[in-house]
């Protein structure tokens, strides 16, 4: 059905993009991630053959890829505007949840890599955004076999448990740091990943807090992949393990090398906040396909005689359902719109197409890192910190990131539920598109933190 656009000044150049992705969604991403969703082994969904690769590198050739890119990189960060980068990834979401994560996340490394002191790392961003055949892709690789909802309460003051530690380490030698551990199957893009964002636990006596970040190709030796994970929803979606073995990285691959950097979980927080922002905006979107998918098959089937539509206890579903999920939906744009990723200001904006600015950023965060213990007791940074602990006053966005997430993934649960109730037998039909967005939907309330963990994470931060 259509619409109405909540969204105002959407300027020619956004509506257009908006079109791009809308047609990009329905006529590859959604028939690629039916395909996809019935290919029994998932090894076969990763071959070259597969459907998979036609995702990504149209995805490449329309330049999503390069959307949260800073253009001194040959990418579109502050030339497309935030409210584009919403409308395009709604569209991606209505098409199919996991394949516009997949892609989502496939940027990730590139971007964080922005900021290293290494020119080699930093080099990789520009790669990337000249990579039209998908041949690199990235991977955000946080949760291990034994620690899943650990690492969302890592943002806690519960991460500061030393029994609770992570398994992947990295071990300073020399300018080198060993990893040995493994990351579990459920990263995304794990098996196709060609460089990741990890986690790595650098001090076990802080607990989770004790972690570090890298940014790591995969192409170094002791690094080794499992098989991709067969499940049961957002089959589309890669995942897999990712075993390290020792593994030397070059220090300069190290991002944050001082574990629990001034306050550990502010960090955490603020990617787990962006990535469940991004997951809320994607599966409101898919809780609108949900209804339309409804609204549709109450218009074509009847029942006792007449359109199911024309059933006045219908009827009300129905609005309900249109009235839960564009509330989700709604909500979930209004906090991506006010996401620390929004539009730069001009000036800023002029920087970010300057190289030198992130030789210079990349250079201070390592500078600021080596000379940790000098820096810490400063007075500036110990205001800085102060002011950004729970209960400083400032507001914490990552906590609307999370509801935004729990909310849309509820929705789109309940609304699929729904939908199975209304269209009975039917929708139990692996060729009915809900009977897919119902294991999809559910697959998503435990994507990026389980619910749960994510309600008593952010609750400890609206009781501070
Ligand atoms: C589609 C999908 C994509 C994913 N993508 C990625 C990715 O890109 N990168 C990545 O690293 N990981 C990824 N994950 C992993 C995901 O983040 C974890 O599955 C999630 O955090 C939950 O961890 P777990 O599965 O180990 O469950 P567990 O942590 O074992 O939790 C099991 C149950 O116990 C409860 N529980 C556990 N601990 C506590 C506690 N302290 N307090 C209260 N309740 C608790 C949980 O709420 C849950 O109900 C993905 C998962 C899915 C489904």
């Amino acid at each position: 059905m259509n619409y109405f656009e909540f969204d105002t000044n959407v300027s020619k150049k956004t509506r257009a993009m908006q079109q791009s992705a809308r047609e990009f969604g329905m006529e590859v991403v959604r028939p690629a991630g039916i395909q996809l969703d019935k290919i029994q082994d998932p090894a076969d969904a990763i071959a070259e053959q597969s459907c998979l690769w036609d995702v990504f590198r149209k995805y490449r050739e329309l330049g999503f890829h390069k959307l949260l890119l800073p253009p001194a990189f040959g990418g579109k960060m502050g030339k497309v505007s935030a409210q584009a980068r919403r409308l395009i990834f709604e569209q991606l979401g209505y098409a199919d949840a996991g394949l516009a994560i997949s892609m989502d996340l496939s940027g990730m490394p590139f971007l964080l890599g922005t900021l290293s002191a290494s020119k080699e790392v930093r080099d990789w961003a520009r790669q990337y955004c000249q990579d039209s055949e998908a041949n690199m892709i990235g991977c955000w690789a946080i949760t291990e076999p034994d620690h899943g909802t650990d690492w969302i309460m890592a943002t806690t003051k519960a991460g500061a448990n030393p029994k609770v530690v992570p398994s992947l380490t990295a071990v300073k030698k020399g300018n080198e740091y060993i990893l040995n551990g493994r990351k579990s199957a459920s990263v995304t893009n794990g098996t196709i990943a060609t460089h990741g964002v990890v986690h790595v636990g650098l001090d076990l006596s802080k607990g989770m807090h004790g972690s570090g970040l890298a940014i790591c190709p995969f192409d170094l030796p002791g690094v080794s992949k499992g098989k991709p994970l067969d499940k049961l929803g957002k089959r589309p979606l890669n995942q897999g393990a990712i075993i390290f073995e020792d593994v030397k990285i070059p220090e300069k691959y190290m991002l944050l090398k001082i574990p629990g950097l001034f306050e550990a979980n502010s960090i955490g927080k603020g990617i787990v906040g962006l990535a469940n922002s991004q997951m809320g905006l994607v599966v409101s979107s898919q809780a609108r396909a949900i209804v339309d998918e409804t609204l549709n098959y109450a218009k074509e089937h009847s029942c006792n005689g007449s359109a199911l539509s024309e059933q006045q206890e219908i009827r009300l579903k129905l609005f309900n359902m249109f009235k839960t999920a564009e509330s989700a939906r709604r909500f979930a744009h209004s906090v991506a719109e006010h996401s620390p990723l929004g539009d730069p200001n001009p000036i800023a904006k002029m920087f970010l197409a300057i190289r030198a600015t992130f030789w210079a950023a990349g250079n201070s965060i390592s500078l600021l890192q080596d000379r940790y213990d000098t820096y810490k007791d400063s007075k500036r940074i110990k205001a800085i910190v102060q002011k950004h602990k729970p209960g400083s006053g400032i507001i914490d966005w990552s906590i609307y990131g999370m509801a935004s997430k729990v909310l849309a993934t509820e929705t789109a649960f309940n609304l699929a539920r729904e939908a199975i109730e209304i269209m009975g037998e039917d929708s139990l039909s692996t060729d009915n598109p809900v009977e897919k967005m119902l294991r999809d939907a559910r697959t998503s309330m435990i994507e990026d933190g389980v619910n749960e963990a994510l309600a008593l994470a952010a609750s400890e931060k609206l009781l501070a």
